[in-house]
């Protein structure tokens, strides 16, 4: 269980991310990175002795799914519809995200 600024309830020091955190979203990579913001500036404002109402807060997100269907096709989830074939496949099918995922972590592409 964790408040809004991701602490792990009824302890002021002590953060949680990614799966294990009961956020009423679904448990995603690409959330628990989004997660990883919220604490990475609590944990440095926590440091610096920063006043609590300056901790960022995390706000659930909404369900969002895109599953590949092969190297040109894909099926896109969202709040506002579902979507198949060639747009989904473009943003996901083509590397699965590897690209994006490199260029995060500073490493060439492949
Ligand atoms: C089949 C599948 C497909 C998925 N596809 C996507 C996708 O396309 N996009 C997306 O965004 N998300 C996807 N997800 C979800 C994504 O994998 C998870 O949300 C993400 O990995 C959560 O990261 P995490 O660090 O919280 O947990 P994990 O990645 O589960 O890491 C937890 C780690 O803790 C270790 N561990 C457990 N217990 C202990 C212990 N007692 N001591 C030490 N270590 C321990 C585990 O071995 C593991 O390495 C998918 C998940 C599955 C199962």
């Amino acid at each position: 269980m964790v408040d809004e600024k991701s602490r792990v309830k009824g302890h002021n020091n002590i953060f949680a991310i990614g799966d294990i955190t009961y956020v009423p979203e679904v448990k995603q990579g690409f959330l628990a990175q989004k997660h990883v913001s919220v604490v990475a500036k609590n944990l440095k404002l926590l440091i610096d002795g920063a006043a609590e109402k300056k901790f960022a807060t995390y706000k659930a997100s909404s369900n969002i799914a895109l599953v590949s269907l092969g190297r040109k096709e894909g099926v896109a989830q969202l709040p506002f519809g579902t979507f198949f074939r060639c747009l989904p496949g473009m943003i996901k099918s083509t590397d699965l995200f590897v690209g994006k995922t490199r260029r995060t972590l500073g490493l060439k592409a492949e």
